[in-house]
């Protein structure tokens, strides 16, 4: 008999996971609280305007696709890319721009008229941060570290070094960029994060390397398409995904979840996998402390959470020719 999934939360890792395993074959069904599916990768639609919420493009496009290829379904019938040039264009206080195009041609004219020393700083930028970029990923992005001591094994931590990701940002950014606006462009990346580029670690100076040398791209239709794909694809390998479906509990019992409480009602499964916030599933859906672990309430309730953007979604009645999709304002 096939293993039954209850999936909390229809974001796109509930649904990218219910891709997966049913293509496994389990038996998976996702509940989520709102009416409409997609969490935090949402649409909103006010005619005729249509915007992406949060995630509007996205880097390491191979992961994307990844979900539909390892579960034996053809991506090109679900989603089309469309790839974004420039990848930045960074307009400045003084009325300057910087494109930083896709083609190295344009790529090294543009980086030129600021100066060659930073042309050669930007490639040796690339080159150096390229290489920790086949490191971590050979070691770390592609890990799980189920164990803190899976992390402190030597081999790890001899490559965690190789790295060097415990400077900060600016301190190996202005080792290669004399430019300060160059320099501002790099070191915007780890906010994303929360992160002030000048305390935290330089790993976020993976963002721009990795998308100036596999590309940003984004959706026909916006990225809200994704969502749409993946609940196609769970529809056409036979899951369920039931909307309007808060989860209120999930029911552990001799140290194993076993089920769920939605709508009052129990519902029982071989295994549960909550897509929800980390903290608040922690919180809120587990409710005895004994299984909690370390997570209890005043562990939670003590968490630091970084800060996240204000959005304004602006139709506009005129075009600005000089807007690409993916522009940055750095006015300090
Ligand atoms: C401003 C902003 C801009 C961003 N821009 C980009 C970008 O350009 N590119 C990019 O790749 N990423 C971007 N992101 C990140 C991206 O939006 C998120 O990483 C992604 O949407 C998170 O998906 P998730 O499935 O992990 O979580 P979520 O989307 O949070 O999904 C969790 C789901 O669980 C549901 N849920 C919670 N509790 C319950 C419950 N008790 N019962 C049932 N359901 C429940 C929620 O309603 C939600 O649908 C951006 C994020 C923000 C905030």
């Amino acid at each position: 008999m096939k293993k039954s999934v209850l999936i909390i939360g229809a974001g796109i890792g509930g649904l990218s996971t219910a891709v997966r395993l049913l293509s496994k074959g389990y038996d998976v069904k996702v509940y989520e609280k709102e009416k409409n599916i997609g969490g935090k990768t949402n649409q909103l639609v006010n005619y005729p305007y249509t915007f992406d919420l949060t995630a509007s493009i996205l880097m390491n496009r191979q992961i994307y696709e990844e979900v539909f290829r390892e579960s034996n379904l053809d991506y090109k019938n679900y989603i089309e890319f469309i790839q974004v040039d420039p990848v930045y264009r960074c307009f400045y206080a003084d009325g300057s721009l910087i494109n930083l195009n896709r083609d190295l041609v344009l790529l090294i004219k543009n980086l030129e008229s600021i100066s060659k020393e930073d042309a050669i700083g930007y490639i040796k930028f690339l080159s150096d941060v390229y290489e920790r970029y086949i490191i971590a990923n050979e070691h770390f992005l592609n890990n799980t570290f189920e164990e803190p001591i899976d992390f402190f094994k030597p081999s790890t931590l001899v490559n965690a070094l190789k790295t060097k990701s415990l400077s900060s940002s600016y301190d190996l950014i202005s080792k290669y960029i004399k430019d300060e606006r160059l320099q501002k462009f790099l070191l915007y990346q780890s906010l994303y994060v929360g992160i002030s580029p000048y305390e935290g670690p330089s790993i976020y100076s993976l963002v721009p390397v990795v998308s100036q040398l596999y590309g940003i791209y984004h959706i026909k239709g916006g990225m809200y398409y994704y969502v749409k794909a993946l609940e196609k694809a769970i529809s056409d390998l036979g899951g369920e995904i039931r909307t309007d479906s808060p989860v209120d509990e999930i029911l552990i019992f001799d140290n194993k979840a076993i089920g769920i409480i939605s709508k009052d009602k129990e519902i029982n499964g071989d295994i549960v996998i909550s897509n929800a916030d980390f903290p608040y599933t922690m919180d809120e859906l587990i409710k005895d402390n004994s299984h909690k672990g370390k997570y209890i309430k005043e562990k939670i309730e003590k968490m630091k959470y970084t800060c996240s953007t204000f959005i304004l979604y602006l139709g506009l009645k005129k075009k600005y020719p000089e807007l690409n999709v993916h522009n940055v304002y750095i006015l300090r």
